[in-house]
């Protein structure tokens, strides 16, 4: 092993940094006398709605539920089909299949990672219901695109935000732009947690109160239960947490910009060997991952490990190719099968060194150029 010890994330490290603010934010909650939706959800809700350009937010208990709600608040269900990227994280497409629904995958552009708008047309039948799309890595997908598909073909336009709080979209941002878009807070995320969260964003009230109703057992008042609903409240102390981080959003979103922008810069030359992100003129992403493509990626990462640089791969395992979808298994999705083989995330994040990232460019430049011989 070498001396050089980069880890990918440090979860101290926020709390380290703005600890006087956390702590406030505990205190405040132990002292409140309100455990569960009081008024640290309800603040949470409205700050992220402003920040988000969305008339409305509705917290939940985590990302998937998020996802989930969204799906039922918009009536989906049985016999119903909901359009996927091929390449996500599997709750995307486990969101459908909880809500009784079938995902039906499109592979995604290989440079950008987000669902290849040119190809959603040809996956639509009379059962589809909605789009499904992500902002993969912290990108946004292309929101006119599929918003204008969807118009023509009266569906559903929702978003999974799990990995792009905060970025834009042709100037807006993301959040308030399709009919629901769905937040993860988990530890990980760019905007995340100290334990379990998410929410919903929407221009729409009626969703917005559907889905009110949806996380809390069905009921507005208290014992009258509307509908079979739900236990997806979003905890109280989580939302104070993020009350804090959401300050400083931006601010942390702009140190993995420049994080992105260095090793762009760095690793420029060996694009011959190395597929970089490509970002298009017209989005401003948050980079959640720094992700790279490589053919020998497991080698690679096998070198970088030698040398005391940890890296992860997101995500080796397409949702169809897992056990969870063995009735899937046949179908033939090439890009998101070569893509599970070969991405790679490099260390990116509000805290990690500055000083690494040449580090880590210099390492992959050596171990390319090595195997030029
Ligand atoms: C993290 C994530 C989710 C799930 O969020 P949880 O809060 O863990 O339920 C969904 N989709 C994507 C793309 C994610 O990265």
């Amino acid at each position: 092993m070498s001396e050089v010890q980069i880890s990918f994330q440090d979860f101290r490290a926020p709390y380290l940094e703005l600890k006087t603010e956390f702590d406030a934010a505990y205190h405040r909650f132990m002292t409140s006398g309100f455990l569960v939706l009081g008024e640290e959800t309800s603040a949470f809700e409205q700050e992220y709605a402003a920040y988000c350009g969305a008339k409305h937010c509705v917290g939940v208990a985590n990302g998937l539920d998020a996802l989930h709600l969204a799906l039922r608040a918009l009536g989906v269900g049985t016999g119903d089909e909901v359009i996927v990227p091929s390449n996500t994280y599997i709750a995307t497409w486990l969101a459908v299949t909880h809500a009784g629904a079938t995902p039906v995958p499109v592979e995604p552009d290989p440079c950008t990672f987000n669902i290849d708008t040119s190809r959603i047309e040809e996956a639509i039948t009379r059962r589809t219901k909605a789009i499904l799309a992500v902002n993969l890595y912290g990108q946004p997908c292309d929101y006119s695109k599929i918003s204008s598909i969807a118009q023509k073909h009266e569906i559903r336009f929702v978003t999974d935000n799990a990995q792009a709080h905060g970025a834009h979209y042709r100037g807006r941002r993301v959040g308030g732009i399709a009919d629901i878009e769905c937040h993860s807070f988990y530890p990980s995320k760019n905007l995340g947690a100290f334990g379990e969260a998410g929410a919903i964003t929407t221009q729409d009230a009626a969703l917005a109160d559907t889905i009110r109703i949806l996380r809390n057992y069905g009921s507005k008042v208290r014992y009258h239960n509307e509908v079979p609903g739900y236990n997806s409240r979003m905890d109280e102390l989580q939302a104070a947490f993020l009350r804090v981080k959401l300050r400083h959003l931006d601010t942390w979103n702009a140190r993995r910009r420049t994080i992105a922008e260095q090793y762009i810069s760095l690793l420029y030359g060996l694009e011959s060997e190395l597929v970089l992100p490509l970002v298009p003129s017209w989005v401003n992403p948050v980079w959640h991952l720094f992700v790279i493509r490589h053919p020998q990626r497991d080698l690679l990462q096998k070198y970088l490990l030698e040398q005391g640089i940890q890296t992860i791969i997101h995500y080796p395992i397409p949702p169809h190719l897992s056990g969870a979808y063995n009735s899937f298994k046949g179908r033939d999705l090439p890009l998101a099968a070569r893509l599970g083989n070969e991405v790679l995330s490099l260390p990116i994040g509000p805290h990690i060194n500055p000083t690494d990232v040449p580090i880590v460019a210099e390492k992959i430049t050596k171990y390319i150029q090595s195997s030029w011989g």
